[in-house]
């Protein structure tokens, strides 16, 4: 029987969690973690990520500092705003919600996040220290999607050391960091891309495979090991023709390749709530290591 991993029913847990270790820090410190949640613009994606963010983080206890600019804003002033929000005492994770307009350069403005304060964990700095940390220690700010998607495999009980991953995409907020956590894991790793060879026949190949293109349900049964285990991070937005609306599918063929597979995540209903579960898991630890918890 195909197991279907229900990352829904996962990340409650570790929210339910993170709600008991929250209500004690509130208990011994007189504080909470603080979570300012920057939106640029008005991109519906974002808008719905925003939401669905802010209205998780308040459920465990999380005090949210809303900013939603306007798309017309500057460089300069979403930058002032942000060196505010490291000076602010009560804000411990600031998360810039992506993508930002593009007279905005990204990766500059992540840059200035000051590191202590990168709930998303995408400042070189952190992306540094999970390259050569031996361990996943609990200070470290790992980026949300694949520290989801890891603490998914081994609520399942996989097993994952000595065995082939593959992972398709090479992004810096799932692949790269993905790959990273897989190794530490003792997987044997491959990173795939857009323009790798046979990507199918390498794809037979893993025990574990991790998906993350961005294009609707490529993965079909024929690229997968009999009981493999799958994990779809692809979110894609395709037209229902049945129903005469739209759905979201992630990257693989979930109909299909689940009929193969040991394991799998659904879209909606897998990663997608692991990773905010991990953008608050990751306030938590921003607060603790701010206030020194975890030396
Ligand atoms: P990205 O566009 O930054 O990266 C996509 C990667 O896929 C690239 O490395 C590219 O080389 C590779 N790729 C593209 N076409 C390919 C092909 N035909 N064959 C093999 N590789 C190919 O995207 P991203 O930010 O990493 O996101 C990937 C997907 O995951 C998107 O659908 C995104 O919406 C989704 N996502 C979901 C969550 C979540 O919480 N579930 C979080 C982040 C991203």
């Amino acid at each position: 029987m195909t197991k279907i991993i229900d990352g829904k029913k996962i990340a409650q847990k570790l929210k339910d969690n993170l709600k008991t270790e929250i209500e004690s820090l509130k208990t011994k410190f007189k504080s909470v973690p603080g979570l300012a949640v920057i939106q640029v613009g008005e991109v519906a994606a974002s808008s719905v990520y925003v939401k669905a963010k802010t209205k998780a983080a308040k459920e465990v206890g999380i005090k949210v500092f809303d900013h939603h600019l306007a798309d017309s804003v500057s460089q300069k002033e979403l930058l002032d705003l942000i060196n505010n929000l490291n000076n602010n005492k009560d804000v411990n994770g600031i998360l810039v919600q992506l993508p930002l307009p593009q007279n905005i350069d990204e990766q500059f403005v992540l840059d200035s996040i000051h590191p202590s304060k990168d709930a998303d964990g995408f400042h070189p700095l952190n992306v540094g220290k999970l390259s050569i940390s031996n361990s996943i220690n609990e200070n470290l700010l790992i980026p949300c999607t694949p520290l989801g998607c890891l603490i998914m495999l081994k609520e399942e009980g996989i097993e994952l050391s000595g065995k082939n991953a593959v992972i398709i995409g090479r992004s810096n907020i799932v692949g790269k960091p993905m790959a990273q956590l897989l190794i530490k894991e003792s997987c044997t790793v491959t990173v795939t891309h857009s323009k790798t060879i046979e990507l199918k026949n390498i794809c037979k190949n893993a025990d574990i495979l991790v998906v993350a293109i961005g294009k609707p349900q490529i993965v079909e049964s024929d690229w997968v090991k009999k009981d493999a285990v799958i994990i779809d991070v692809g979110i894609n937005r395709i037209n229902d023709i049945e129903n005469k609306k739209t759905k979201l599918v992630g990257d693989v063929l979930f109909d299909d390749v689940k009929e193969k597979v040991n394991a799998i995540t659904p879209v909606p209903g897998g990663v997608g709530p692991m990773t905010i579960a991990c953008l608050l898991k990751n306030t938590k630890i921003a607060f603790e290591n701010q206030n020194k918890l975890n030396l």
